[in-house]
C-alpha cells in the first residue's frame, strides 16, 4: 500500500507519516527531510528552502525517483511533503506506474492559518538526533538539552508567512485525487493520537500490524 500525506506546513503529516510507516511497516519519505540532507551540496535548493519557496516539479520529480530507485522502493512508502502541485502528482503517478504500482490513499490533514503559525513557530529540531518536537504540541522529554533545540530556518516568521501563501495545498491537485478515487481526510486540529486512530479507520487499517 502507498500512501501520500497532504497538508499545510506544520498540520502534522510528518508526524503522522512515521506513525503510519511504521505500522504497515513500509518507509517513510519526506521530501522536505530528503531535500534538507542535500542542500548542503546544493546552494541552489537552498535557497529555495530558505525563503520558504517550493523547489520546480520537475526537480523534485527526479530527487524523488532517483531516491526511490536506489533504495528500490515501491511498496509501503509513506510519501510526506510531495506532492504539492498536481504536476507533481501525475508525476509520482507515473513513477509507480513504470513498476507496475499505484498509489492507494491520500490523506488530507486541514489546519486553519491561525494554528499554522501557532506550531510552526513552536517548531524545534533536535539537532543530534534530527528529532522533530513542538514546544507546544509535542514537546522534548526530559534529558533533552535546550541548547540542542534548533529551530529551522524556514520556520521562521517571515519564511512561514511566505510558506502558508505558496504552499496551499491546489484545488486542482485535490480534485484530481477526489477523481482517482484515493481521497479521505481527517481534522489536523486534534491531538496526535486521535489524529493517528482516525487515519487507521479511514484506512481500514484498524487493528492490523498492531506492534
Ligand atoms: P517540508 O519539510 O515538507 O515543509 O519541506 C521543506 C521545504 O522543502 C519546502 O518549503 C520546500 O522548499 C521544499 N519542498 C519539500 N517538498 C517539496 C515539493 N514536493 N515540491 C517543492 N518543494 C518541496
Amino acid at each position: 500500500m502507498n500512501i501520500i500525506l497532504l497538508g499545510p506546513p506544520g498540520s502534522g503529516k510528518g508526524t503522522q507519516a512515521e506513525l503510519l510507516a511504521k505500522r504497515i511497516g513500509g518507509f517513510h519519505l519526506s521530501t522536505g527531510d530528503l531535500l534538507r540532507s542535500i542542500q548542503k551540496k546544493d546552494p541552489e535548493i537552498a535557497a529555495i528552502m530558505k525563503k520558504g519557496d517550493l523547489l520546480p516539479d520537475h526537480k523534485i520529480l527526479n530527487i524523488i525517483e532517483s531516491f526511490l530507485i536506489e533504495n528500490n522502493l515501491y511498496d509501503n512508502v509513506v510519501l510526506d511533503g510531495s506532492p504539492r502541485s498536481l504536476d507533481q502528482y501525475v508525476g509520482i503517478k507515473e513513477i509507480f506506474a513504470k513498476k507496475g504500482k499505484k498509489l492507494d490513499w491520500a490523506v488530507y490533514i486541514p489546519i486553519t492559518e491561525e494554528e499554522i503559525v501557532k506550531r510552526l513557530s513552536a517548531r524545534r529540531q533536535d539537532a543530534k538526533t534530527g528529532v522533530v518536537y513542538n514546544l507546544i504540541t509535542n514537546p522534548p522529554p526530559e534529558g533533552v538539552s535546550p541548547e540542542n533545540l534548533v529551530q529551522r530556518e524556514d520556520d521562521k516568521p517571515a519564511a512561514i508567512r511566505k510558506r502558508i501563501k505558496v504552499q496551499q495545498i491546489p484545488a486542482d491537485l485535490l480534485a484530481e485525487i477526489k477523481k482517482d478515487g484515493i481521497f479521505t481526510e481527517v481534522d489536523g486540529e486534534r491531538p496526535i493520537a486521535i489524529i493517528f486512530e482516525d487515519i487507521l479507520k479511514k484506512l481500514n487499517l484498524k487493528n492490523e500490524n498492531r506492534n
